[in-house]
């Protein structure tokens, strides 16, 4: 292995404070790299394809946190259910609903994140500010024994704006206290905001994020 995933997770983590989760996102580099960071104490890793993590979970150590951190559709679920630690993008009723289900058939409760489309692109998939009020204020999630709405999770523009990206960290943040405070006040489990990617975590960070997912700092450009 010629890439030095030890070196650059060691950088990483050197800029992240205390009690920032570091998810390393391993999508599409091989299992060695993974075996490289799970030596340097790395636990948490962030997948986006269900094949692949599927993989990946069979022949690393099972002490690893998985989070689903991809556009999950409806009918992967019952793959994941099983093991997976945390479903970091759920942008629909319909996939909290699905979660519940598999959660239930699994004996278990899953923690998830909801994900924010606050970001200019159209590409991106998450709910609307509007849609995330409309869904919690619906409240069917109450009914939800299996599962754990943890918080928000969401990505900036790929811009080289930094204002801008401030921006919409701090809209993130905002829409975060007032959820938490109208819905979430007595739950201690709403505490976590997923921002923050390889060329935008420090600016994240600084802006309120308790979880970064970083992927090309840690092992590389990705080969696809
Ligand atoms: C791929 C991916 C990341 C990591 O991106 P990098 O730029 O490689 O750090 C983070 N979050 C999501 C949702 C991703 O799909």
């Amino acid at each position: 292995m010629d890439y030095d995933v030890k070196g650059h997770l060691r950088e990483v983590r050197s800029r992240l404070p205390e009690g920032v989760c570091l998810v390393a996102i391993s999508k599409y580099h091989p299992v060695e790299y993974l075996q490289a960071a799970y030596e340097e104490g790395q636990r948490v890793f962030g997948e986006s394809h269900e094949q692949e993590l599927r993989q990946k979970v069979e022949v690393l150590p099972n002490d690893i946190q998985w989070h689903f951190i991809g556009h999950l559709q409806t009918n992967k679920v019952k793959y994941i259910a099983p093991y997976v630690s945390m479903i970091e993008a759920v942008d629909s009723l319909k996939l909290l609903k699905e979660i519940e289900k598999q959660g239930a058939k699994n004996n278990r409760v899953i923690d998830v994140l909801l994900e924010l489309h606050i970001a200019e692109e159209e590409t991106k998939y998450g709910l609307t500010l509007d849609a995330c009020r409309q869904l919690l204020e619906e409240g069917e999630w109450r009914n939800m024994a299996h599962v754990r709405i943890c918080g928000l999770m969401m990505m900036a523009s790929y811009v080289e704006d930094e204002a801008q990206i401030r921006q919409e960290f701090r809209t993130a943040h905002n829409f975060f206290d007032e959820v938490k405070q109208r819905y979430f006040a007595e739950s201690p489990y709403f505490t976590q905001r997923s921002w923050g990617m390889s060329h935008d975590y420090p600016i994240a960070v600084e802006e309120g994020s308790t979880m970064v997912r970083v992927g090309t700092a840690i092992f590389g450009p990705r080969v696809y």
